[in-house]
This record gives structure tokens, C-alpha cells and sequence, in this order.
């Protein structure tokens, strides 16, 4: 292998599995190739994509991953170890984890001896045999097969010897990595230190990787606690998402291990900001303003005295660069802050802009107000690239809308309700006046407004719209709350992201629609 081998402590994170356990955190099959994606991009090594056994969507991922170019990371399929008393190969959840084809396969199983005997219903040797069974057979279709030991700790506690039993079972079958789980999240670091200690001292051929939950708020300190013990492999979800108060967060453990603990476990830290905004608005949930190393106000200052002494010293009252995690510091006076971020992301584009430049302030401006509006741009780069675009003067107007309209058609004899737009536009001098029906407003804003443009633009048939997404943003007057739409749209070959906002759903469906059309013009004439 390369340069992974090399890595101290390798990431493995389960947003798309355990992290769909969470409330509230929903991914279309989409949303989760996007964050695979996202994750690849970043250097996590391994993203464990679903449970094709326990979810039929999950297989489904599976074939569309294939699609996928990963540069870095290893998908896993994660399962369960065979039913007691039936034959590996003939146990129908574990073929479908073979039919995943994943270059890995995570499986769980029981460690804890009060749950083989009381919810398994089987005994101790039949449990270690469908561990040693599981692993093997897997291994003999040349995974790379990861044993996560469910309830480790506490089944530690209880039974040591039982536990550890079951460990040796997955060793025995040529388990590539054992994975201590804190699956209740009651266990506190320094327990978990000692235990990945001993664990370590008496399985040594078998690396260690641990997977905790974030129950006692211990989520990352443990996860910290069993590197110190010896574990070479960290499983967590970005933001912490993930069943009852979530797993262990990516997101905190990262920056903890490269920054604090010398180990380089990401190419490219100053990514991590952003990665923690896409999987927010992808999932649509809201940003957590008070979020370690990412959140909004981790490096905000307020009072007098601090800001005057963050302004003379940033280290005095700030625990790490905030730019080394993609952050920034935020003095609520500063009119500066919040430049890095956008040259940065100007830069992606392809479009730099230079430091203190005239426009580079005009762009931060304009990013500003619509961010006080309630604009979000860390999903919707292709909004952001327009404004960039217009900004420096690299935008060319293709059409000029004057005017839409929508309607909604209920029938009383059981049709389906219909919505109807209209779209009045110029291209250059000649007049287009267009109307759609569609199966929703979007839909028919949609249609009318590729058939106005359609014409002249004939390219624009590549474009469709592939996800449509609605958000109520918090106001603090509740008389006026506004919604942002984000809308991704794709041509066969690359996705991109826009984005919306007014009080009015249908505008800002429309903004974030016609942003959508307008860049892929922009991008396609090379201007
Ligand atoms: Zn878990």
C-alpha cells in the first residue's frame, strides 16, 4: 500500500450509516454520493456507505458508487456477522454484503456476554463462531474486513474474559482491524485508555480502531483516550451526527489529532470549515454557531478587552490559528473578516481575486448583505462563482426576464393538481413569452423558462435539476421569516449548487433556478 499505510491514525467516518441514525439528519441517494464525494476530496480513508442488509436504498448506493472516481478513500459495506446456526454462505445478509462489492466490509458482532445470552439467545461459543465464520469467509472473498465489537466496553466491564474472547474469534478469522464500540457512550477516557491498552497488549498482531457515541459529551475525548491507547483507526460522523446525541465528531477529532497531536491525518486541514457547512446544507440542517474549531463564533470575540488584546495577540485568547482549520477570527467590528474565506474560494474557481483589490472588496460587500439576508453559499458555489463572475466584469447578460407568474390548478374530479408558469424574457432585442405546466411550481417555473430560452440556447437541453431543497431560516422578526431554496443542477458530468432567498418560496425557487441556467450559459460560452 502507500503513502495510507503511513498514516498514524487512519479516519473512518459512518456520516451515511450511523450518522442516518440521528433525528432529524435525512440523505437522498444523492445527498449521499455528494458527500461521498466530499469526503474522498478531504482525505477521509474510509466512508462506510450504508447497511445494504437493513436498507434496500443502501444496496442502491452501492451500484451508484461504483460511478464514483474516490482518489483516496475505501467504501465499506457494514453488516452484521452471521445468524447463529446457519451456515456463512448461506445466510442471505451477508451475501448482500459481498454483492456491495466494496473494496471493505465492516461487520458487527456481540462482545457482551448478557446480550448473546439474553438477546441473541445462543451461547458464547456459537457467537465467537459466528464472528470467526463471518470474518473469514469474507476475507476469503478478499475484503478487507473490519470487526466492529459492539457493547466492548461495557461487555468488558461485565466479562473480560467473554469479551475478549470474541475478539480473538475475529482475529482468528483474519480481521483487518478490531474496532472497540462504546455503543451506549457511558464509558469515560480514562476507562477507555485502559482497556484499548490491554486489548492492544493481548491481540498485538490485530490493529485497534475505536468507534464511540457521544452520550456523556465523551464522544471525542474517548476517542482521543483509546489513540493514546494504542488505536490506529477513528471512526466518527461529520458534525457529530447520529443516534440519540450522536456519534463521535469527525469534525473535533480531526483538528485534536493534527493540530494538537502532531499526526497528519488530512492533506489539507484549512478544508475542514467547509466540509462541515456541506454536510449542514446538504442534510438542511442548521449551522451549530457554537461548534469547536468550525462553528460561526469559535473564534468571535466580543468584549472590549478582548478584542483589543486578540488584535494585538491572537494567541492570547485563541487556542490555534483559526485559518488552519478554514475558520476565521470574528471581531464583530472587524469589516475585514470573512475575506480569506471568499479568495479562497475564488481562487477554486479559478478566478482569483487579489487581496485588498477594489473588486476583492466588492465581492466580500456583496457576499456580506446577502448573507444577512439569510443567504448560504457553502452548498451553492455556482451562485457564488456568478456573483464572482459579475463582480469582475467575466459575465456576459443572455437573457433579461421581465416577468413570471405561477398558478395552481386543483380539479374536483381526481386529476392531479397542475401548476401553470409563465415566463416573459428578451434575448438581446427579441421578446419570448413562454408557458409550462408542471407536476409542482418549480417544475413549471422549470419548463417555462428552458422553453423561452431554448431557441437561442439549445445547449441548455444538457441541464436538469436534480435536487430541490427548502429551509425556513430563523428571523428575529417571526412576522417575516424567509426561506432559502437550494437547487442543484447537473449536466451529465458535473453537479453544481444554487441558491435562493426571499419571504416568497416561489422567488426564491425562482432566484435559485435561474442562477442554476445562467452559470451553465456563463461556463459554456468561456466567458
Ligand atoms: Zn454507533
Amino acid at each position: 500500500m502507500s503513502a495510507l499505510s503511513d498514516k498514524p491514525v487512519r479516519l473512518y467516518d459512518t456520516t451515511l450509516r450511523d450518522g442516518t441514525q440521528g433525528e432529524g439528519f435525512q440523505l437522498s441517494l444523492l445527498d449521499k454520493l455528494r458527500i461521498a464525494e466530499r469526503l474522498d476530496a478531504f482525505g477521509i480513508d474510509y466512508i462506510e456507505g450504508g447497511w445494504p442488509g437493513s436498507n434496500p436504498k443502501d444496496v442502491e448506493f452501492f451500484q451508484e458508487a461504483k460511478k464514483l472516481k474516490l482518489s483516496h478513500a475505501k467504501l465499506a459495506a457494514f453488516g452484521s456477522t452471521r445468524r447463529a446456526d446457519t451456515p456463512v454462505e448461506q445466510d442471505p445478509q451477508v451475501k448482500l454484503l459481498l454483492d456491495a462489492e466494496t473494496p471493505v466490509v465492516t461487520i458487527f458482532g456481540k462482545s457482551w456476554e448478557m446480550q448473546v445470552t439474553e438477546v441473541l439467545r445462543t451461547t458464547p461459543e456459537e457467537n465467537r463462531a459466528m464472528i470467526r465464520d463471518t470474518v473469514a469467509y469474507l476475507k476469503q472473498h478478499g475484503r478487507e474486513v473490519v470487526y466492529d465489537a459492539e457493547h466492548f466496553f461495557d461487555g468488558y466491564k461485565d466479562s473480560p474474559g467473554h469479551a475478549l474472547g470474541s475478539l480473538q474469534a475475529a482475529a482468528e478469522g483474519g480481521a483487518d482491524c478490531l474496532v472497540l464500540c462504546d455503543t451506549n457512550g457511558g464509558t469515560l477516557p480514562e476507562e477507555v485508555m485502559e482497556i484499548c491498552a490491554i486489548v492492544r497488549a493481548r491481540i498485538p498482531q490485530v490493529p485497534v480502531g475505536i468507534h464511540t457515541h457521544n452520550d456523556c459529551e465523551l464522544g471525542v475525548a474517548n476517542a482521543v483516550a483509546a489513540v493514546r491507547g494504542g488505536a490506529v483507526q477513528v471512526q466518527g460522523t461529520i458534525n457529530g451526527y447520529g443516534e440519540r446525541t450522536g456519534n463521535c465528531n469527525l469534525t473535533s477529532v480531526i483538528p485534536i489529532l493534527q493540530l494538537k497531536m502532531d499526526m497528519e491525518v488530512v492533506p489539507d486541514l484549512t478544508k475542514l470549515r467547509e466540509l462541515s457547512y456541506f454536510v449542514d446544507d446538504v442534510s438542511n440542517n442548521p449551522h451549530f454557531a457554537r461548534a469547536a474549531f468550525v462553528g460561526r463564533t469559535a473564534f468571535a470575540h466580543k468584549g472590549g478587552m478582548h478584542v483589543n488584546a486578540v488584535q494585538k495577540l491572537a494567541r492570547s485568547y485563541e487556542h490555534i490559528v483559526p485559518q488552519a482549520v478554514g475558520n476565521e477570527q470574528n471581531i464583530l467590528v472587524s469589516e475585514l473578516s470573512g475575506q480569506s474565506n471568499i479568495l479562497i474560494k475564488a481562487e477554486q474557481l479559478g478566478i482569483p481575486l487579489d487581496k485588498g483589490s477594489a473588486e476583492a472588496k466588492a465581492v466580500l460587500q456583496k457576499v456580506k448583505e446577502l448573507e444577512n439576508e439569510g443567504y448560504s453559499f457553502e452548498a451553492a458555489g455556482g451562485s457564488l462563482e456568478l456573483l464572482i463572475r459579475r463582480e469582475l466584469g467575466r459575465y456576459e447578460k443572455t437573457f433579461d426576464l421581465k416577468e413570471f407568474h405561477t398558478s395552481f390548478r386543483q380539479y374536483r374530479d381526481g386529476h392531479d393538481p397542475v401548476c401553470e408558469a409563465t415566463v416573459k424574457l428578451y434575448v438581446g432585442e427579441v421578446p419570448k413569452y413562454t408557458v409550462a405546466e408542471g407536476r409542482g411550481v418549480v417544475n413549471a417555473l422549470d419548463k417555462a423558462l428552458r422553453g423561452a430560452l431554448e431557441p437561442f440556447y439549445p445547449e441548455i437541453s444538457e441541464v436538469s435539476l436534480v435536487d430541490y431543497k427548502v429551509r425556513i431560516i430563523d428571523s428575529h422578526d417571526a412576522t417575516a421569516a424567509k426561506t432559502r431554496v437550494l437547487i442543484v443542477s447537473t449536466n451529465g458530468e458535473e453537479n453544481w449548487g444554487t441558491v435562493g432567498v426571499s419571504e416568497n418560496i416561489i422567488e426564491a425557487s425562482w432566484i435559485a433556478l435561474v442562477d442554476g441556467i445562467d452559470l451553465f450559459l456563463q461556463r459554456h460560452r468561456g466567458v
